[in-house]
């Protein structure tokens, strides 16, 4: 019997997920927030974690080299989702992904009027289909983080970036003009997997949605 593989990334996700992973009985043998070991067995011996960087965990899971992930709803858009399947909302690391830009343009602004915009983001594929739905075009600029500092600077008019409390915005006299997505953590499952090791990882995503309805 193969082993089951879940890709996870360090940071936010991993902190909320290690709980919910404990009360469905998948549990580390080492931390992995101070583990420098990249697969970590668990107590289940047929089961181990994969710790990868955030915006990888598709890509692992999408060729199979991990069976589950878990990973932003964010992430998961600027992927694309390509050979893989969504089979639960988390709930953890919820935030949105909204439209930015400084408190002094939004003054006169009016969305409905926007034809070109320059926009400096993470999410480029993200930010270029929301606005060509629109009839919006736009200059994308692609950056990495601090998304917040580019229009402080005049790099970009507004950016595309996720919200949680709006604290960032506001110390960065930014604010928000339009919402894009609702993010959350989910569930994500290499199709082909879902056949080949079908009652396998349907038992391990029916132990989370319990866990996650609790
Ligand atoms: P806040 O100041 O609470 O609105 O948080 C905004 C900052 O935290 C931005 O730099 C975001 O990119 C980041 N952020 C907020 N929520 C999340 C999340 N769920 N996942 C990753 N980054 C986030």
């Amino acid at each position: 019997m193969g082993c089951i593989h879940i890709a996870l990334a360090k940071g936010r996700i991993l902190r909320d997920m290690l709980p919910l992973l404990a009360t469905a009985g998948i549990v580390p043998r080492e931390d992995p927030a101070t583990s420098r070991k990249l697969v970590l067995d668990t107590g289940d011996e047929s089961m181990r974690l994969v710790v990868v960087r955030a915006a990888d965990v598709p890509t692992y899971v999408q060729f199979g080299a991990a069976d589950l992930g878990v990973v932003g709803k964010d992430v998961l858009m600027e992927h694309g989702g390509e050979g893989l399947a969504e089979p639960l909302d988390l709930g953890l690391a919820r935030c949105r992904m909204m439209v930015a830009e400084p408190r002094q343009l939004a003054q006169q602004d009016d969305p409905s009027s926007w034809r070109r915009l320059r926009i400096a983001t993470k999410y480029p594929n993200v930010t270029r289909r929301h606005f060509a739905a629109k009839g919006v075009q736009t200059e994308i600029i692609k950056l990495y983080g601090s998304m917040e500092l580019a229009p402080l600077v005049g790099l970009a008019d507004r950016i595309v970036d996720l919200v949680d409390t709006g604290g960032t915005l506001r110390a960065n006299d930014l604010v928000e003009v339009e919402h894009i997505a609702d993010i959350s953590a989910r569930l994500v499952v290499n199709c082909a997997a879902l056949h080949m090791k079908s009652s396998r990882l349907h038992a391990i995503i029916a132990q989370l949605e319990q866990v996650v309805e609790k």
